[in-house]
């Protein structure tokens, strides 16, 4: 067998899930002269998790030209969701009412590998198989390293040698690689999670059902979640925090189990209860990267952001910032011989995936302070002030001998702009509070003198704090409690005041 193979492209893809292969297929759209790879270590033979689509793909399918993939033969019509969220009464969210489309239950596998095939048929290459190690970059083009997954394994599409590894020069590289993010970890971007939660789950048996509905059914540490699968299989998944996974041992098994049975409306869970071949574990909190721009490469997907599997919204997002990152790298290429204009269309992504996630983390928030059933639970209490440590009633000064610090999805702009409000007012709420009535004034604040913001980029009260956190952190400013204005309130009392 040939050692390496060496390939050149315009843009490289490491990761072919929904984002790598959306993005994939909408640059194509944009331009066809470009030459596109798309790198993946599988082989589309792996079990894949995330199944529940709410409506809503249809319409990204069809932008990308992939309409077709959604084939009832294929995948099933998801009837909705049948939710206890903060009531013991069913509530029914029913998908077969809403105007945009149907909702889904996806075979993942099958869905991936068909948008990889639709790749192959639109030029673009797709190599399985191929598992990205590491970069360098030098003047202008990027070499990508890739060591081979499994030499005797049968690589299904766009085959072009097989060999041990596989060497590709790029002159632009996109990370799609979800939430292991190698390449995007590589060039100094930072993990910020807001929570721990696992999913700790189990495949079953189950009968077919003509009306197949997801369930949601909160507990006391965390949330149970089924759903149909393939070949008339469910998942059933505990949601709850590594640590009180740790103290309550359950990834054991028998203790998982024991704790279905106490739940209630166990009967929801028909199927024989021990017919699971096992648990599995896999990480399930929200997250995003700090980082998720460069000067040759961005981020995209769960690479860029996880969103709690609670929105049911982790494909659709993966593939619409996948179609927002096409534009982008499509608009860099068109700049090529102007580097400032290039790098604007890369920062312009930067923003409305940051827009994004404020919007995404402002009904996390909402949703979860919505379930008050647990108000002693741990699970429960740190959803109710996830991000926030500093107390609305902390004092911040201002340390002007430090300079040039980076927080998330903030600019040097944003920064001057709390920091300027930290010399004029002091205490944590009054800093939100000054800060929002500016931006009312300016009726939208402007980053990077960006006057294209989307009409939706709010931030929520809680991501000001955790900027400013982040700046207390780095020694910008520095935190003093100042008692003669302390409260003994609660966070939350932030909105109530602001
Ligand atoms: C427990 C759980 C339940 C979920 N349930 C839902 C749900 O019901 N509905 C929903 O919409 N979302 C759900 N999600 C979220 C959803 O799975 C993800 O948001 C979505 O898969 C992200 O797509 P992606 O393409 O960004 O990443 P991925 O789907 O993770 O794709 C990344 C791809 O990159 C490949 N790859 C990884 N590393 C490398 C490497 N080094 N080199 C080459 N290739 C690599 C992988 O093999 C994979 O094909 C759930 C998530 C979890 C954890």
């Amino acid at each position: 067998m040939k050692h390496t193979s060496k390939h050149h492209y315009d843009v490289c893809i490491i990761g072919g899930g929904p984002a790598g292969l959306a993005t994939a297929l909408m640059l194509r759209q944009h331009n066809k002269a470009l030459t596109i790879a798309v790198v993946e270590k599988s082989n589309y033979n792996d079990h894949r998790v995330g199944e529940s689509v709410a409506p809503g793909l249809e319409a990204v399918l069809k932008a990308l030209g992939a309409e077709e993939l959604l084939n009832a033969n294929k995948h099933q019509i998801s009837a909705g969701v049948i939710s206890y969220w903060g009531t013991v009464h069913p509530q029914y969210q029913d998908y077969l009412l809403y105007p945009r489309g149907k909702g889904w239950h996806l075979n993942r596998t099958r869905f991936d590998a068909d948008l990889a095939a639709l790749c192959v048929t639109n030029d673009i290459d797709v190599y399985c198989g191929y598992r990205f190690q590491n970069s360098h970059s030098n003047q202008g083009e990027r070499r990508l390293f890739f060591n081979s997954t499994n030499d005797t394994a049968e690589f299904v599409l766009g085959e072009k040698a097989r060999t041990k590894q596989l060497e590709l020069t790029t002159k632009f590289t996109i990370d799609a690689s979800g939430r292991a993010a190698k390449f995007t970890l590589q060039q100094d971007s930072r993990t910020r999670h807001l929570d721990s939660m696992l999913a700790i789950y189990g495949i079953f048996d189950d009968e077919p059902s003509p009306i197949p509905y997801s369930t949601i059914l909160p507990i006391e540490n965390g949330w149970w979640y089924s759903a149909p699968l393939p070949e008339d299989k469910k998942i059933i998944a505990l949601m709850t925090d590594r640590d009180l996974a740790k103290e309550h041992q359950l990834t054991n098994q028998a203790h998982w189990f024991d704790l279905l049975q106490k739940s209630p409306q166990v009967s929801l869970f028909k199927q024989s209860l021990n017919s699971a071949d096992g648990l599995q574990i896999w990480p399930a909190y929200s997250l995003f990267r700090d980082k998720i721009i460069g000067q040759d490469w961005l981020s995209v997907g769960d690479t860029a952001m996880c969103f709690d599997p609670l929105s049911s919204q982790g494909i659709l997002k993966s593939m619409l910032h996948g179609c927002y990152a096409a534009h982008a790298v499509h608009d860099y290429f068109l700049a090529k011989n102007d580097p400032d204009k290039a790098i604007s269309a890369l920062k312009k992504y930067n923003l409305s995936c940051g827009a994004a996630f404020n919007s995404y983390y402002s009904t996390w928030c909402e949703f979860y302070r919505s379930e008050r059933r647990w108000p002693e639970s741990s699970f429960w209490k740190r959803r109710y002030n996830p991000l926030v440590q500093l107390s609305p009633y902390d004092t911040l000064l201002v340390n002007s001998d430090r300079q040039s610090v980076t927080t998330p999805f903030c600019d040097k702009k944003l920064i001057q702009q709390l920091l300027s409000t930290c010399y004029s007012e002091k205490q944590v709420w009054r800093i939100v509070n000054k800060l929002k009535s500016l931006w009312n004034q300016a009726e939208r604040f402007e980053l990077s003198g960006n006057s294209e913001l989307p009409e939706h980029f709010k931030i929520p009260d809680e991501l000001i704090i955790n900027q400013l956190q982040a700046l207390v952190s780095n020694g910008m400013l520095t935190q003093v409690a100042d008692s003669s204005d302390r409260q003994e309130n609660s966070n939350s009392q932030i909105s109530s005041h602001v």
